[in-house]
């Protein structure tokens, strides 16, 4: 593989780059933005990349936000953007559910383990589900919810599938209901599997720390539908119908972005360095994806209008 080429300072070198793509696929924290901090000169170069013509997607594995609550972060960035525009995992969950597994009725019921965002996306695919932030489960487990889950007279018959991404409020009670549901033959899904997310100059527990415990106790493997998982490249895919050899992953993990554009055999990929991943990352032996391209911060393909 070749080493990966760095653009930063290199204005033929990024013309040459912006020109090879139509579409850009931006992974959002770590690359547009850290938390509720817009990087310095990104809003910018999107617009540069818009008034090349170029089509943006903001590709993002975090499940806690509908894509309406994306669109209200992005305005607030001062980044425009439009709901098409973009595609979380807690999206791209509930159109695999509605368009793929087409779960029949009666057992087309969804068990949520996770926050508003996967719920306000179920709801837009008119997909059924209990779980979630419904304060029902938001407590600790009793002795009559023990006899209820060993009987099968809490369980609801109509639950097909377990979904589970970032829960802040995950406790026994919902670990105990998904496994017999899990137990019964439910679809095992993940909205995305991080093992962390930075945040506040650390990391804290992902979804992939949420949904593992559930795999230790059924010896199933959930089907992730974030990055890496080539799962939501098909569905980005099949929504904007690009074509892979003209389209760019934009990412800062190697473990999910640039992964996910390699396995998807897009044209390119490019990593940004001003989120998880460093130079040393790609580097090293057993390196998990190689980046095509790379820049210090976003901000650097501005080089060629400055
Ligand atoms: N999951 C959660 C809960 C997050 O908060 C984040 C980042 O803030 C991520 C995943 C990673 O998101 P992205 O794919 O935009 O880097
Ligand atoms: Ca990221």
């Amino acid at each position: 593989m070749s080493d990966p080429k760095y653009l930063t300072g290199d204005k033929a070198a990024i013309n040459g780059f912006i020109d090879r793509f139509d579409v850009f696929l931006f992974d959002c924290d770590g690359v547009i933005w850290s938390g509720d901090h817009v990087f310095e000169g990104v809003p910018e170069t999107l617009e540069l990349l818009r008034s090349k013509g170029k089509k943006i997607v903001f590709v993002t594995n975090n499940s806690t936000k509908s894509r309406e609550e994306y669109l209200k972060k992005f305005k607030g960035l001062g980044i425009p953007s439009t709901v098409e525009e973009i595609f979380g995992s807690a999206y791209s969950s509930a159109i695999y559910i509605s368009r793929i597994l087409k779960l029949q009725a009666p057992k087309n019921k969804v068990f949520i383990i996770g926050e508003a965002g996967i719920e306000h996306e179920l709801r837009s695919e008119n997909i059924p589900f209990i779980g979630g932030t419904d304060p029902a489960f938001r407590r600790d487990i009793t002795e009559q919810d023990r006899q209820g889950l060993a009987d099968g007279s809490l369980l609801d018959p109509d639950v097909g599938c377990v979904l589970a991404g970032l829960d802040l409020h995950i406790n026994y009670l919902k670990l105990a209901h998904a496994l017999q549901y899990l137990r019964r033959g439910a679809v095992f899904l993940a909205t995305n599997t991080d093992s962390t997310f930075p945040s506040h100059h650390t990391v804290f527990p992902g979804a992939g720390s949420i949904s593992a415990p559930l795999a230790y106790m059924t010896g199933r493997e959930p089907l992730a539908l974030g990055k890496p998982s080539q799962a939501m490249m098909d569905a980005v895919e099949g929504k904007f119908r690009l074509d892979r050899a003209r389209t760019c992953m934009v990412g800062d993990r190697l473990n999910t972005d640039i992964k996910f554009g390699v396995e998807g055999r897009l044209g390119g990929t490019l990593a940004v360095l001003t989120g998880v991943s460093k130079r040393a990352d790609w580097e090293a032996e057993d390196a998990v994806a190689v980046p095509a391209f790379y820049v210090d911060k976003l901000s650097d393909l501005r080089a060629v209008e400055l």
